[in-house]
């Protein structure tokens, strides 16, 4: 079990150091802003959207290794999904991040890195901050977000 615990932090340590799609993107039509005051979190998230699927995904701001990570593997995970798929997942990661039930592997792929979060409920907003962020963009565009 520590060997996975190691694994997973070495996952989010890599997209803290080296964070995917971590642009903003030109031709996004949908976009939205997200801060978490609890841990000074601010991050800005560009989606191109068409026909329903997000073609394309980026993001940008400044905070703790979590909170770039999450956001990092976020995007990573979300390109060419639908909506509803990427409501789904956030459904799953929310869930990850909040409950005790065991995460599978399967439906979360390198998401299931956050998994150690759940021990720290501080962490928890800032493992979510840019999937609420996401939602945001997704549901309104240039709404600003916050984890409060
Ligand atoms: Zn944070």
């Amino acid at each position: 079990m520590s060997e996975l615990t190691d694994l997973y932090q070495e996952v989010i340590l890599d997209h803290n150091k080296k964070p995917r799609n971590f642009h903003k993107l030109a031709d996004a039509n949908r976009t939205a802003e997200g801060f978490n005051p609890l841990c000074g979190d601010e991050i800005r998230v560009y989606v191109k959207l068409e026909d329903d699927v997000i073609r394309d995904i980026g993001f940008q701001g400044s905070g703790c290794a979590i909170s770039k990570a999450s956001a990092s593997l976020m995007t990573s995970s979300l390109k060419g999904k639908t909506r509803a798929e990427a409501r789904a997942l956030f459904e799953r990661f929310h869930r990850l991040v909040t409950s005790d039930a065991e995460p599978d592997p399967a439906e979360l792929g390198k998401l299931a890195a956050f998994s150690g979060v759940r021990e720290f409920p501080a962490r928890v907003k800032c493992a979510s901050l840019a999937w609420h962020t996401l939602r945001a963009a997704l549901e309104r565009s240039g709404e600003k977000v916050t984890t409060e």
